[in-house]
C-alpha cells in the first residue's frame, strides 16, 4: 500500500511527514519500512550502537522467522482474549507476506519439518544487514547510540527526550508522529531492558508488570536425580498445567526444567502457586496396557527396585524418565498400580520461572486496552506502538517475529495515515 506524504502546509518542505521510529529491533525496522515505502521521512533511533541485536540473538539458535500453520489456527497462539485483532493483523502481514518480504531481500525461506520456517542459511546476519542497506535506500535516517528517557506532547507534536549514551548530550526533536518499539524486558543485554515503561507509564498509558515467558522453571531436583538426569532430555510425552496439555519435550537442568512443551504452559503456570505440572511420560500407551506389559513375567511379592527394573524394560522409558520414577518416588509407594499412575501422571511442582532476563520473551508491557485498532495509543493521539513492547505473548515456533512484523506493520501504516490526514 502507498502512503501519500502529508500535506501540512504550516510545515516548512523538509520537515513534511517526518515521523520517529524508535526502537531498531525487528517491529521497528519493519515500521519504518512501511513508513518509507509510504514515501514518509523516516528518523530511526536506537539506544544501542546497532540495531537489531536480539534478532541476531535468535539468529544463534537457527532463526525461526515464522509458522507454516493455517492463519486460522495461527492467530490462536497469541491467546482468545485478542484473537480477533491478531487474525486483523496477521491478514494484513502474515507468514506469507513476511515469506515474500523475505524473498525480496534475496533470502529464501523452507518449511522445516516441525512446519516452522527459516531462511535458507539460516543466517541472521545477512537478512540484517540486507534489511538495514535498504532501509537507507528508502531514506530511513539511523541515529545509534540515541537512548529515549521520555516524550511530551507539544503543540508541535511529540518531543522526544533523547540522551547520546556516549557523551549524555540530550537531544529534544519533536515529531508530529512517533513509533515506539523498544521491545521487551527479556535478555537485557540486547538493549531491551524495559525500563521505558518508567516514562510511558507518565504518560498515563496502562502498563502490566513483566514475566518472563518462553522460560525454564526451577525444580528443587534430589542431587540423586540430578546426578542421573541433568542434561538429558524427557521425550515423547504430554505436560499438562491449569487443565491444557502440550505434547512435547522437556530438558532436565541444573535447575530444574526447559522445553518447549513447557514453555507453551507458561501463562496456565503463572496463574497458579505454586505452579504444578504433570507429565505424562507414555502418553501413547493406556494405563491397562502398561499395567499388563508390567506384570508379565513379574513374580508376586517383587521388590520396589525389581518392579522399577521391570518398568523400565518393558516400557521402553529414557533414563531420565526412569530417574524421575526411581529418585522422585512418594514415600510408601508400593504397588505396581501405583507405580502406573504415576508414570500417566508425574506430579512435579515447579518453585517459579526463572528470572525473565534469561527468557526468550516478556509478557507484560502496554496494554491492548490503551491501544485502539490502529496500534495508535488511544490517550496520545500520534503515538503507536508495536513489537514485544506490547502485552502479548506467544510460543516459540516463529510466533514472536510473526508478531513483531504484523505489529510494526500495522504501526507504520498508521502513523504514515495518521500523518497524511492529520488523523
Ligand atoms: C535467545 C532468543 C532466541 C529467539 N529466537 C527466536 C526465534 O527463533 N523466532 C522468533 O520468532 N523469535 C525469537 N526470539 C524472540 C525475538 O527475537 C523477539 O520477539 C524480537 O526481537 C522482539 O522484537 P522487538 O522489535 O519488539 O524488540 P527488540 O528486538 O527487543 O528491539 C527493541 C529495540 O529497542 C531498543 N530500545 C529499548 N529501549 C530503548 C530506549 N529507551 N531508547 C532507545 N532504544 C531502546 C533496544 O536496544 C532494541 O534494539 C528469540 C529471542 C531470544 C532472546
Amino acid at each position: 500500500m502507498d502512503l501519500p506524504i502529508a500535506s501540512d502546509p504550516s510545515l516548512p518542505v523538509e520537515r513534511k511527514a517526518e515521523v520517529a521510529v524508535v526502537g531498531g529491533g525487528p517491529a521497528g525496522l519493519r515500521a519504518a519500512e512501511t513508513l518509507a515505502e509510504g514515501g514518509c521521512r523516516v528518523v530511526l533511533y536506537e539506544g544501542k550502537a546497532s540495531v537489531g541485536r536480539k534478532f541476531l540473538v535468535a539468529g544463534k539458535g537457527g532463526l525461526n522467522l515464522t509458522h507454516s500453520e493455517a492463519l486460522e489456527r495461527f492467530a490462536a497462539r497469541y491467546g482468545e482474549k485478542e484473537r480477533g485483532r491478531w487474525d486483523r493483523l496477521l491478514a494484513e502481514f502474515g507468514p506469507a507476506e513476511l515469506r515474500a518480504w523475505a524473498k525480496k531481500l534475496g533470502v529464501e525461506t523452507y518449511v522445516g519439518t516441525s512446519g516452522r520456517v527459516f531462511p535458507a542459511g539460516q543466517q541472521a546476519a545477512v537478512l540484517l544487514r540486507r534489511w538495514v542497506a535498504r532501509l537507507r535506500a528508502l531514506g530511513v535516517d539511523f541515529h545509534v547510540n540515541q537512548r529515549l528517557e521520555g516524550a511530551t506532547l507539544t503543540e508541535g507534536g511529540w518531543e522526544l527526550r533523547l540522551q547520546d549514551t556516549r557523551n549524555k548530550k540530550v537531544q529534544t526533536p519533536v515529531f508530529r508522529a512517533v513509533v515506539l518499539a523498544l521491545g521487551g524486558a527479556s535478555w537485557p543485554s540486547t538493549g531491551s531492558d524495559g525500563k521505558w515503561t518508567e516514562f510511558v507509564c507518565t504518560l498515563g498509558v496502562p502498563v502490566a508488570p513483566w514475566h518472563a515467558a518462553n522460560c525454564g522453571f526451577e525444580v528443587d531436583w534430589s542431587p540423586e536425580f540430578l546426578q542421573a538426569a541433568e542434561g538429558l532430555p524427557i521425550k515423547n510425552i504430554a505436560v499438562t498445567a491449569g487443565g491444557r496439555t502440550i505434547a512435547g519435550e522437556l530438558l532436565v537442568t541444573r535447575y530444574g526444567l526447559e522445553g518447549g512443551a513447557l514453555y507453551q504452559l507458561g501463562p496456565e503456570l503463572r496463574a497458579s502457586n505454586p505452579p504444578q505440572l504433570w507429565i505424562d511420560l507414555k502418553p501413547s500407551v493406556t494405563k491397562e496396557r502398561l499395567g499388563a506389559q508390567l506384570w508379565l513375567g513379574l513374580k508376586p511379592g517383587a521388590t520396589v527396585e525389581r518392579v522399577l527394573a521391570k518398568a523400565m524394560e518393558s516400557w521402553k522409558l529414557s533414563s531420565a524418565a526412569g530417574a524421575l520414577l526411581r529418585f522422585h518416588r512418594p514415600d510408601g509407594e508400593q504397588s505396581w498400580q501405583e507405580l502406573v499412575d504415576r508414570v500417566k501422571r508425574f506430579p512435579v511442582t515447579l518453585k517459579g520461572p526463572r528470572p525473565v532476563e534469561e527468557a526468550i520473551s516478556s509478557a507484560g508491557g502496554v496494554r491492548w486496552e490503551a491501544l485502539d485498532e490502529q496500534l495508535g495509543v488511544t490517550s496520545c493521539p500520534g503515538l503507536f506502538v508495536a513489537g514485544e513492547m506490547v502485552d502479548w505473548e506467544a510460543p516459540t515456533g516463529g510466533y514472536l517475529l510473526q508478531g513483531c512484523f504484523a505489529t510494526g506493520t500495522r504501526a507504520g501504516r498508521s502513523a504514515g495515515r495518521f500523518l497524511s490526514r492529520g488523523v
